[in-house]
């Protein structure tokens, strides 16, 4: 009996390489697609789940296939490491991944890191699918090739993040995922935080009746949170009521909606508002946690809008505008932290967790790793730092483009960076392109332009820079994970459980 390591003519990812007792599988390492190959004894019925082409050695079949969503689907039958599953209350982050192409690179990181931390491979906003013309099965089946490639087996989940509507649902379910971030942030009125009583006692009056300030209970009682005092008088419910509990209401109707479409397949949920614009307080977190639990919901973690702000791939901004300075948040969010133990316990969750240094060890402490990092946009800048390293062109190309779109793109992301303090392509020598990286302003810009990038097309129809930015990326496959090991390394870190 031979085995796929003796075949001479293909060269495999090595870890990738894996035997059960009907057959072996590996992974083709070649400079475009890599292919599947898989060597069992001819006759094996498993072999006709899997597309490819047969050669048959001696009592042996090999067969060569390519990373289809059938071959996904059949792989993940037989290799249980392969199906994404529930993470709980570990700690764990989330490693979005735009291109497709990334996972190595996070696995990467999440074992130089320790291993400890629970991963998130499979992990795409409905918004970022649309942007990049990518399907929740694609993100799925991107994610399983780069763990069967690095011979992860130490499970992960898959995210179907910031989901908005019972359709959305739908789709991640049909393809697979096993975590589901609802994010109800159009249902939250900012409005209310400058409201008067009188506006708020006529806004109350306009809510459904099962979300009602009276049907909380909350009025008029007080709560010690781990020495933070919380009262519920009727300025500051009617107030959390009237941002909050059309919000609370939708989560609750997705999650009935959520648990129909999923039947006896476990899952894992989490709920966001941390794309509003105002910030969360502690009474209104406590309103908003203690209402989903009356209404049923049951839920792993949550993402409040803290305090300053989580722009795009830049360190955390205070509220008086200071990059890096985390007196305010290290105060609110320790608040945060101790109501997510006393009604949970539930995981803190910090979305656009790229390049939050100043505060990982803050959440780490405060939450004592209840804690969930949300991290996406950023593997994509390391892609682009693999570009400006091999083809410069190519990424000066990009930048101006993304210069161009900033003003649109913008709208729907958090993020302050100007064009006029972000430096002119032209100027740029060509040693210092890989600087724009790391520049605020040119960095935002880049990072928020990544839809318009990969979904960008030529006159004649064609796709301006996908193409070339895929195939590099896959040539340049061990420099683009060693620059996503190295960014990872420096999120993961303070994080790891001791
Ligand atoms: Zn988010």
């Amino acid at each position: 009996m031979e085995s796929l390591s003796q075949l001479n003519s293909l060269k495999f990812w090595p870890q990738s390489l894996v035997g059960t007792e009907q057959a072996e599988f590996g992974l083709v390492h070649t400079p475009a697609v890599p292919r599947l190959a898989i060597l069992a004894a001819t006759g094996w019925p498993g072999l006709e789940g899997f597309d490819g082409e047969a050669s048959q050695r001696a009592e042996q079949t090999l067969l060569i296939g390519p990373t289809s969503p059938r071959n996904a689907a059949a792989l993940r039958a037989h290799l249980e490491w392969l199906r994404p599953r529930l993470l709980g209350l570990r700690t764990s982050a989330g490693l979005g991944d735009r291109l497709g192409l990334a996972t190595p690179g996070h696995v990467r990181a999440v074992r130089s890191a320790g291993g400890r931390i629970a991963p998130i491979f499979a992990q795409q906003s409905i918004r970022e699918m649309t942007r990049t013309e990518r399907t929740p099965q694609q993100v799925m089946d991107d994610a399983l090739w780069g763990v069967f490639q690095e011979g992860w087996r130490g499970g992960f989940g898959a995210d179907a993040d910031h989901l908005k509507t019972p359709a959305d649902v739908d789709a991640c379910v049909a393809a697979g995922y096993t975590f589901f971030t609802i994010d109800p942030g159009d249902h939250v009125d900012n409005q209310a935080d400058s409201a008067s009583l009188f506006a708020l006692r006529a806004a109350v009056e306009q809510l459904p009746p099962d979300v009602q300030p009276r049907a909380s209970g909350l009025l008029g009682c007080s709560f010690q949170i781990e020495g933070h005092a919380l009262t519920f008088d009727e300025a500051t419910l009617f107030r959390a009521a009237a941002k909050y509990s059309r919000a609370v209401a939708h989560v609750a109707a997705m999650y009935r909606h959520l648990r129909q479409a999923a039947g006896d397949r476990p899952f894992e949920l989490e709920v966001s508002v941390d794309e509003t614009d105002t910030p969360t307080t502690p009474a209104e977190h406590f309103y908003f946690a203690s209402e989903l639990r009356r209404l049923g919901v049951q839920w792993v973690s949550l993402a409040p809008r803290y305090v300053g702000r989580f722009e795009k791939g830049v360190d955390y901004i205070s509220p008086d505008g200071k990059i890096g300075e985390t007196g305010a948040f290290a105060a609110d969010f320790a608040i945060h932290a101790a109501i997510a133990r006393q009604l949970g316990p539930y995981k803190l969750s910090l979305h656009s967790g790229s390049d939050k240094f100043s505060v990982y060890a803050i959440a780490a402490q405060a939450t004592q790793g209840l804690v969930h990092l949300k991290t996406a946009g950023t593997s994509y800048l390391e892609a682009l730092r693999a570009v400006a390293a091999v083809a410069p062109e190519l990424f000066r190309e990009i930048y101006a483009f993304a210069r161009e779109r900033y003003e649109t793109d913008r709208v729907s992301y958090h993020v302050s960076a100007r064009l006029d303090r972000a430096p002119l392509p032209d100027v740029v020598a060509e040693a210092d392109l890989p600087a724009l990286l790391d520049q605020f302003d040119s960095r935002e810009i880049l990072h928020i332009a990544f839809g318009s990038v990969l979904t960008a097309r030529t006159p004649a129809g064609e796709r301006r820079f996908h193409t070339r930015l895929m195939e590099l990326l896959r040539v340049q496959s061990e420099r683009y994970a060693a620059n996503l090991e190295a960014h990872f390394l420096r999120h993961l870190r303070p994080f790891e459980p001791r």
